[in-house]
């Protein structure tokens, strides 16, 4: 076979697609977020970042860049190990405490990445539960997919947010089986947020565990970051609280938290957990003090639904058609991969703003779109420039304004 052929047709088929992925060389300057470096064959320009999931500006916070440096400078860089073979330190203790105590469930358990806690943990759980059925909703992350496909068990996707769906699916099975209905908090390239209390009350119905991914609310929503089911009082109503350590806590990492058991169950049968080197001592520790600030100040929490209720309101104000939803992020829509990245690559080269154009396969083919995601550290001035750069090119392009008046208030 001729390997190289294989590779370029699947890779020309792509950029015929106008979906061949481009990455933006970036460099990102401590304390000056959301500004960064380009660099480019030419040389390098000041951009600024619409597109990041750092939503809070923690990987510049002082007490977080310091933890991670005092940490290096005591523990050197490396964990030097997996978690059972000499790497666990007090630091990744620590945090699995202070992840526990976050979400007020019994125990956390940290994984290298969002993704690898939900691939471990439902596979594990798929593969080991008895007769185990996974109901999975229509629009849940590839993490999640991959996790429930890799566990073989039994599988049932429900139409996206709609517990009349997960009803009916759930009725149709043997109340026998162990059941797991697995859902996300804030769908991350729609904004949309789960009806969480009627899932968990359809749960309780059937006997089934559930399992909440909240990547896109940790950190952002509830009194002390815990997320959505925290802002919602509903923590109590979810067996399994997902998370991440890399979007709005700034750094790198994920993780799970629930009942003593379950975690432990997890920490000794799922391979993604067990069989890799964990986290750096210095991510932990810089993770601890983000979650440490986080739970006792609200002022980036307030500061960034300020900017994303500010953003909707002047791409309303401007015609710039967006998709409506409760949560900080401000999808779009332009439905072409090819038009996407002539508007992306207009932003970055005309106007020094920097957006990652998204297609397929992650939105589904014709919702190709822009993710706009302000931040707590952008300025009032930032999005007047975004917004008028946004004008000028859908009048270069012949896109379509819209009248929509802004009725979205970010009321997680
Ligand atoms: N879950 C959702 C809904 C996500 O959007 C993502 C990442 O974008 C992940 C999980 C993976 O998290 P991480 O980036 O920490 O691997």
């Amino acid at each position: 076979m001729d390997y190289t052929a294989f590779f370029k047709k699947n890779l020309d088929t792509l950029k015929s697609e106008g979906r061949y992925r481009h990455f933006a060389n970036i460099e990102r300057r401590a304390g000056d977020f959301p500004k960064a470096d380009l660099h480019t064959p030419e040389g390098k320009k000041e951009i600024i970042i619409w597109c990041g999931n750092d939503y809070l500006g923690m990987g510049q916070h002082p007490k977080v860049v310091e933890a991670t440096t005092k940490t290096i400078a005591q523990c050197g860089a490396g964990a030097g190990g997996t978690r059972n073979i000499s790497g666990t330190t007090r630091y990744h203790v620590e945090l699995e405490k202070e992840l526990a105590d976050l979400h007020n469930k019994e125990a956390g358990l940290v994984f290298t990445s969002g993704y690898v806690a939900n691939e471990a943990t439902l596979s594990t759980l798929g593969t080991l539960l008895p007769n185990c059925i996974i109901y999975s909703d229509s629009e849940n992350h590839a993490s999640m997919i991959q996790g429930i496909r890799h566990s073989k068990a039994q599988k049932r996707i429900f139409k996206h947010n709609d517990v009349e769906d997960l009803r009916r699916l759930l009725m149709q099975d043997d109340p026998s089986c162990a059941k797991l209905i697995v859902f996300e908090s804030v769908y991350s390239m729609d904004g949309d947020i789960a009806p969480i209390k009627e899932i968990c009350a359809v749960a309780k119905e059937f006997g089934a565990l559930t399992y909440i991914d909240e990547v896109h609310g940790v950190g952002m929503y509830g009194q002390k970051g815990g997320g959505i089911a925290q802002a919602r009082e509903l923590e109590d109503e979810i067996d399994i609280i997902q998370g991440t350590l890399g979007k709005a806590f700034g750094l790198i990492g994920g993780y799970i938290t629930g009942s003593k058991e379950l975690i432990d169950f997890v920490r000794s049968f799922a391979p993604g957990f067990i069989f890799t080197t964990s986290i750096t001592p210095s991510v932990a520790a810089g993770c601890i003090a983000s979650i440490q600030h986080l739970k006792t100040s609200d002022q980036e929490r307030v500061r960034h639904q300020n900017n994303a209720r500010t953003l909707k309101g002047k791409c309303a104000a401007a015609g710039i058609p967006y998709l409506k939803s409760e949560s900080h992020i401000v999808p779009v829509i332009i439905g072409n991969a090819e038009k996407c990245k002539q508007v992306t690559d207009a932003l970055l080269h005309d106007y020094q703003i920097y957006v990652q154009p998204i297609n397929y396969p992650t939105v589904p083919i014709g919702t190709e779109r822009l993710r706009l995601t302000p931040s707590a550290i952008h300025t009032e001035e930032m999005a007047d420039q975004l917004v008028a750069a946004l004008v000028e090119i859908w009048q270069r392009f012949d896109l379509s304004f819209s009248d929509c008046s802004i009725e979205d208030t970010n009321a997680a």
